[in-house]
């Protein structure tokens, strides 16, 4: 049974679907200005290992990752994310493009990294400007029933009206009235209200006719419009970064709530955010990074996948390169244990004997189950590995077969993809025995070892932690 930490109750709660074996979850997607960073493909890939896991358990769900190709402000960090220029038309006016030339490009390369990563594609990927009659339509419900209000063509929402503003992200009116960075808008009847549509200035590429003007819609609104479409007015799981908490999300359940009536969201699960070298990434520190930049540097997508799942989604997962390092160690050592487990031919007698496997799958859900403990899940499996690899040193498995099914299951839950590395059963237990002869640093032995690995024709590669890769010649 699923608990899941709740952003909402602020507690772990046990899952329940609003329809008996089925889940609908809504996940944030990117503003397609810019290439993504390391930190937002942690927060796509973290709902992608809950969907993974949920459809493990026997769920079906149905994932909608909406596209921002409009109306997300450079302003985001500051107030209620609707000052600033639209981070689209900014790029295509530096680059002397159309915003649909710009968000064409960032969109398709946004899905190729999410297919490195093997983050599996959500049902369908809507996109804000395919949406903004569903947004009008809300923003009229909204006037009509007095939640918003219209004021020089922009439209606001009266955060005053809605009891429950806050609750997400724990922030009342009170309190954010003093030291809140807000730019004072001439229209805002309160400081905190947000757009729900803009006029757009005369030099705006990307505009609307509207009931109140020819504009563009908020950031907020497009998700609301995006997720009730697809999904109904109410949700299983909601999910997002962090930083997207305040305003964005309360944003989107003070409007939806007060268009519909009814409760928006169950779940809500936000992924906390990456830091690199324990610092906020930003391209002036230089430690900014793409998966272009991990490739770059040797690393596989599936390693930095290995990285990504070795850290709990609710603590900052802190990037070095010393951590891909690791990463790549222990993807090596799964790697190795599936090459022996399908090149391993047991004897009839040691067929008798076989590995008892209930055990670490037992392990295995139940950290899962514990707010998808990827940690714990990761560290079940690694015990499973060495517990494997000493059967087969003393030849001992006698169903290798069933143990690879299991590798294969844990790694399909996580998204890990492994690989076969094509070396002979013989070449892989004279490697394991260097890395034993190593580990007590006979390097006679390690390296004599080594030249027999080499007459057989194949290379062992040292990696970290006395780990190995054997590579053919
Ligand atoms: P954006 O395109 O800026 O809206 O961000 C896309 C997603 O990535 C959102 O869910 C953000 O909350 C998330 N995100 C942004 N920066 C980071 C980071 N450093 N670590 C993890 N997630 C992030
Ligand atoms: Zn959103």
């Amino acid at each position: 049974m699923l608990n899941i930490y709740n952003t909402l109750s602020k507690k772990k709660e046990e899952f329940k679907p609003i329809n008996a074996g089925k889940v609908s979850m809504y996940t944030c997607g990117p503003t397609v200005y810019d290439y993504i960073h390391i930190g937002n493909i942690r927060a796509y890939m973290i709902p992608d290992v809950l969907r993974r896991y949920l459809e493990y358990c026997g769920y079906e769900v149905r994932q909608i990752k909406n596209i921002t190709d409009v109306g997300h402000l450079t302003n985001d960090d500051m107030a209620q994310g609707d000052t600033g220029d639209d981070k689209i038309e900014k790029k295509a006016l530096k680059e002397n493009k159309t915003p649909a030339e710009i968000t064409e490009f960032y969109e398709k390369d946004f899905h190729e990294v999410e297919k490195e990563m093997n983050i599996l594609p959500a049902h369908y990927f809507p996109r804000a400007t395919a949406h903004v009659p569903q947004m009008i339509r809300i923003i009229e419900t909204l006037i009509k029933k007095g939640f918003a209000y219209e004021m020089n063509g922009n439209v606001f929402f009266d955060v005053t009206k809605f009891a429950d503003y806050g609750k997400l992200s724990g922030n009342n009116l009170e309190d954010l009235q003093v030291g809140a960075r807000l730019e004072e808008h001439p229209d805002k009847k309160n400081p905190w209200d947000f757009a729900l549509w803009i006029k757009a200035p005369k030099e705006h590429i990307l505009h609307w006719d509207s009931p109140w003007s020819v504009g563009y819609p908020g950031w907020h609104i497009e998700c609301s419009a995006m997720s009730t479409e697809y999904l109904g007015d109410t949700m299983d799981i909601h999910t997002g970064g962090e930083d997207n908490i305040f305003p964005h999300h309360e944003a989107e359940i003070a409007q939806t709530e007060c268009a519909t009536g009814v409760k928006f969201v169950n779940y809500w699960i936000h992924t906390r955010h990456l830091k690199v070298d324990g610092v906020k990434m930003s391209k002036s520190k230089n430690n900014f990074y793409t998966l272009e930049n991990i490739k770059e540097k040797g690393f596989s997508p599936i390693e930095l996948r290995m990285l990504i799942l070795s850290a709990h989604h609710r603590t900052q997962l802190n990037f070095t390169w010393a951590s891909m390092e690791q990463a790549r160690a222990n993807l090596a050592t799964l790697n190795n244990f599936y090459s022996r487990l399908l090149s391993h031919e047991p004897t009839t007698e040691e067929k008798l004997s076989g590995m008892t496997l209930e055990g670490y799958k037992k392990d295995f859900e139940e950290a899962m189950d514990d707010d998808l403990n990827t940690p714990k899940a990761m560290s079940v499996i690694f015990q499973f590995v060495t517990d494997g690899n000493k059967l087969l040193d003393e030849n001992l498995l006698g169903n290798p077969m069933e143990a690879k099914k299991l590798l294969e299951t844990f790694a399909k839950v996580l998204g890990l993809i492994l690989q076969v590395a094509e070396i002979p059963e013989a070449v892989q237990k004279i490697a394991q025995e260097r890395k034993e002869a190593r580990q007590n640093k006979d390097f006679a032995k390690s390296d004599e070892l080594r030249d027999t690995i080499d007459k057989l024709g194949y290379i062992v590669e040292d990696i970290k932690d006395n780990n190995f890769i054997i590579k053919k010649k």
